[in-house]
């Protein structure tokens, strides 16, 4: 560490913390103060290479580790991860700027994840068929896929790392992940705590640097058996093509553009409550956040009212500053995103009810912001802001509601506000997403299949679905001789 430049973040391969082999180094900026508050490692080809190399050694280790035992030094991990929180938690919100509270529960989730992949990791069962002649046995196994190439977010820079590389190692599998360049703090140290628990090196590598050149290099190698991407569609959709053209299975975590229906039975005023609270989480950076709301009839007013009022009383500001309660956006990209989307709706003629601007000159801040009466042809309504805007829309009949809901070419999260079990029945059976959540938010449990369907990708991480993504079949027949 030097106090000038900050926290130097280094490369993990084959269980050794180190430099990049052209010792070139990437800034990280602190979102909210636009300072510099460290630098980290650039990968080279051949540090790529190296760590290819690890992870296949690591594999052919790891893979002969019992279950029982991978899960002794998986949860050994986890301890150490949450002994760790407070300083963790401040590197997160230094580098990506979320209030602290807030990273604090990430990273006291990531030792949750740890924990309940180490307990799926001993259940993977396989099964017998019954054999047509006397003497034969079918059996079905589950195998580790092999090592993996894993690439994951900024948004939750921790857990969605956690994901990754949890699953992968309690199904047997190495990884080689690629976490987030403008928070890296908290993946190199969930690599650290593995290592210290005894994860045997090579297991875990980590690498950062310029994602294009990683994930060209790491993916068509014949060493990778396995791809995990989080982030955009359009990232997504060019790594499935080359996963696809090497033939190696994927899961793609892609983005959302989640609709909510608020039925007119609920108290609008409760439901705005609980769905500002959701909205500006993580400054809406959050691929599940609630985007786009669509009210019942007389619900509409007084919904709007309150949900207006209470996203302008949020307190914005630093995320180390325990008052703020939510903190900038996390990066540059993001601030001019969420810019040109909010003032294109407001030129194709949407009303603000509330934000609709920057917050200072210094930091990523983004006022909460609340939009009303937008054109159907409004950009906003087909592309993600993966920012703090709520899009609210009156609807009468709830087929409409519903043909709105899914006009969008995403799929992730949808939810529904009622007190009906029929309205609740018809939007669980009729909103096309891979998740819906009635009367909260409830779809992002480490224990529970997290997905999409549509442009929001394929696979799940979470629930026993996220163990299998790491898993493969093999069916053996073994007949007497
Ligand atoms: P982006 O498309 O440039 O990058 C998205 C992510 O992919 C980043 O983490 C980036 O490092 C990585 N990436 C980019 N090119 C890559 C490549 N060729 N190989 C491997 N990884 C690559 O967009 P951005 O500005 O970083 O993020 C904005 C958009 O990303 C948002 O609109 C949102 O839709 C999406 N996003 C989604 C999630 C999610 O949880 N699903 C998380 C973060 C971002």
């Amino acid at each position: 560490m030097n106090a000038e430049r900050g926290r130097d973040i280094q490369l993990l391969i084959d269980g050794e913390f180190r430099a990049g082999s052209s010792n070139d180094w990437l800034a990280i900026v602190n979102p909210a103060t636009e300072a510099t508050v460290g630098r980290l490692a650039v990968a080279t080809k051949a540090d790529l290479d190296r760590a290819l190399a690890a992870a296949a050694r690591g594999f052919a280790q790891w893979r002969t580790v019992s279950p029982f035992e991978r899960s002794k030094l998986l949860r050994r991990a986890g301890d150490l991860i949450r002994s760790r929180a407070d300083g963790l938690a401040e590197a997160l919100t230094a580098e990506q700027g979320k209030p602290l509270a807030e990273a604090r529960i990430e990273i006291m989730t990531c030792g949750d994840i740890l924990d309940w992949y180490a307990e799926e990791g001993r259940r993977t069962y396989g099964r017998t068929i019954p054999a047509r002649l006397p003497g034969v046995t079918q059996i079905v196994t589950q195998e580790p896929v092999g090592p993996v190439a894993a690439f994951s977010p900024w948004n939750f820079p921790a857990s969605q790392a956690m994901r990754k590389i949890a699953g992968a190692l309690a199904a047997g599998c190495s990884i080689i992940i690629k976490p987030p360049e403008e928070a890296p703090s908290a993946a190199l140290a969930f690599g650290a705590a593995l290592t210290e628990a005894g994860v045997p090196a090579g297991v875990v590598n980590i690498v950062f640097g310029r994602p294009a050149e990683i994930s060209e290099h790491l993916i068509p190698s014949p060493i990778i058996r396995k791809v995990s991407f989080t982030g955009s569609v359009p990232v997504g959709k060019h790594l499935a093509q080359l996963a696809g053209a090497h033939m190696k299975p994927a899961t793609m975590e892609l983005g959302g553009h989640a609709p909510v229906l608020v039925f007119d039975d609920v108290d609008p005023a409760k439901a705005a409550q609980i769905l500002v609270g959701m909205k500006f989480r993580n400054a809406g950076q959050v691929c599940v956040s609630p985007t786009r709301f669509y009210v019942q009839g007389d619900s509409y007013r007084p919904f709007l009212k309150a949900f207006a009022g209470a996203a302008q009383a949020l307190r914005v500001g630093e995320g180390r500053d325990p008052q703020s309660q939510m903190g900038p956006l996390a990066n540059r990209r993001r601030l001019d995103a969420v810019e040109s989307l909010v003032n294109d709706a407001v030129a194709d003629g949407a009303k603000v009810a509330t934000g609709g601007k920057r917050i200072g000159n210094r930091g990523y801040f983004y006022a909460p912001t609340v939009l009303t009466d937008l054109p159907a042809s409004a950009r906003i309504l087909s592309t993600e802001p993966f920012g703090p805007v709520a899009l609210i829309q009156p609807f009468g009949d709830p087929a409409e509601a519903i043909e709105k809901a899914n006009a969008t070419s995403y799929g992730l999260a949808s939810y529904a506000f009622t007190k009906s079990s029929e309205r609740a029945a018809l939007a669980a059976g009729s909103l096309q997403s891979g998740m819906v959540g009635i009367n909260h938010f409830g779809v992002g449990l480490i224990e529970t299949p997290f997905g999409g369907i549509k442009d929001s990708g394929y696979g799940h991480e979470g629930g026993s679905e996220g163990l299998a993504a790491y898993l493969v079949k093999k069916f053996v027949s073994q007949a007497p001789i």
